[in-house]
């Protein structure tokens, strides 16, 4: 017969080996359980859950071949609650057909098969009757009603052991740390929630911080930040990096002609447009009013300077839709410097020989390239 110390000991141990085993599943994804995981996925961790079961069943704690005490019916309410019916279905018919593998003797597979049925039946009329499952709250209810239920099945075969009330003792300790381990369960699972929610709105936020509201661009502030990067990292790298400076051509006319709103069109369709030739590695932002920039990455003058032509040819080639389906021709001007130009060693120099640049090809007519080292022809 089992000491009342050794008994707890070997209860904690089972209940831990569920809670390391539902730790690294978890981990499998980094998103742990959740019912917005692939199919596949789901599918996957629903096998898994099953097979932690049986590692628990396996070194749950046996009683005289008539009772065996473990926990391994919780990651099924896990699958249940996490991933609906069809997650119950798959953990549950992989549990059953590998338990006679695992459990000796009849009676005792008859008993455990009872334990996970108890528990996958509840978990069923849980999911059935509740309109909405809130699987890191629900967890402990439905743990806290299967461990009951089995408890009192357990209970009318009582008069069966020679020792009851050892076996009572036993049941309590059994209801106790089960307890304790659904509480557990809920604490640390409700925990990664809130987590991974924060984490989700800080992200939300940073991406609204950085986003030009009008055209989807990256704003000022990301510019900024991009070329916060290039000091810290293009300067010191191999690769050269060149930055077009656009500005639409004579703008304040268009908004006093055909009104804001025809501005702001023209706005958002020349953003699609410099990002439709923008490759994947460039960076197109509105820096401001009708001033755009893209970050040509791995570019040096020459290139830059016949990218710069292709984004000219792009926005004069065709008319751009007002909100009244008119149309109506728009041209931009451009400054273009790079990194691989002489003296050109801070993002604040690349800016600023772009700047004159673009100065420079409205000086020129407009509707073409400029260069800060043309500033003094004409
Ligand atoms: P230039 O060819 O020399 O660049 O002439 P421009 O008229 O384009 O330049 P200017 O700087 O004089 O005028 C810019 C205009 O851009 C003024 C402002 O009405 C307009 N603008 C700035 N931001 C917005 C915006 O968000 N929406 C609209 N519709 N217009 C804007
Ligand atoms: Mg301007
Ligand atoms: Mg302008």
């Amino acid at each position: 017969m089992l000491s009342l110390t050794t008994l707890i000991n070997n209860l904690i141990a089972n209940a831990s080996l569920l809670l390391v085993g539902l730790y690294l599943i978890s981990r499998f994804t980094k998103l742990g359980f959740t019912n917005k995981l692939p199919i596949r996925r789901r599918i996957t961790i629903s096998i898994l859950l099953a097979g932690l079961s049986m590692l628990i069943t396996l070194h749950g704690v046996l009683w005289n071949a008539q009772a065996d005490f473990q926990y391994g019916f919780i990651p099924l309410i896990i699958s249940a609650l996490y991933f609906g019916i069809s997650g119950l279905r798959i953990t549950y018919v992989t549990s059953i057909i590998l338990l006679p593998f695992i459990v000796p003797g009849e009676t005792l597979l008859i008993i455990t098969l009872l334990d996970y049925s108890v528990a996958a039946g509840i978990a069923f009329l849980f999911l059935r009757r509740r309109e909405r499952i809130k699987p890191t709250q629900d967890i402990r209810t439905v743990n806290m009603i299967s461990l009951t239920c089995i408890a009192l099945f357990s209970a009318f075969n009582m008069a069966n052991y020679e020792e009851p009330s050892a076996y009572v003792i036993t049941l309590i300790w059994f209801l106790f740390i089960g307890y304790a381990t659904g509480l557990f369960l809920h604490i640390v699972y409700g925990g990664i929630r809130k987590i991974e929610r924060s984490r989700r709105l800080i992200t939300k936020y940073k991406e609204a911080a950085y986003t030009d509201t009008l055209t989807g661009l990256g704003n000022r502030r990301q510019f900024d930040e991009e070329m916060k990067r290039v000091d810290e990292e293009v300067f010191t790298s191999p690769h050269e990096i060149a930055l077009l400076l656009i500005d639409i051509d004579h703008f304040k006319s268009v908004n006093d002609t055909y009104g804001h709103d025809a501005g702001d069109a023209i706005l958002v369709e020349l953003g699609q447009r410099l990002s439709g030739i923008a490759r994947a590695d460039d960076m197109v932002c509105r820096n401001g009013g009708e001033e755009f920039s893209v970050l040509l990455a791995d570019c040096n003058l020459p290139q830059a300077i016949s990218i710069a032509n292709r984004y000219l040819t792009e926005v004069s080639k065709q008319p751009f839709q007002l909100p009244d389906e008119a149309m109506l021709d728009v041209t931009i001007s451009i400054g273009v410097s790079s990194t691989s130009e002489r003296k050109v060693i801070t993002s604040a120099q690349l800016i600023k020989k772009a700047d004159i640049g673009l100065y420079v090809a409205k000086r020129n007519g407009r509707n073409r390239i400029g260069k800060w080292n043309q500033r003094k022809a004409n």
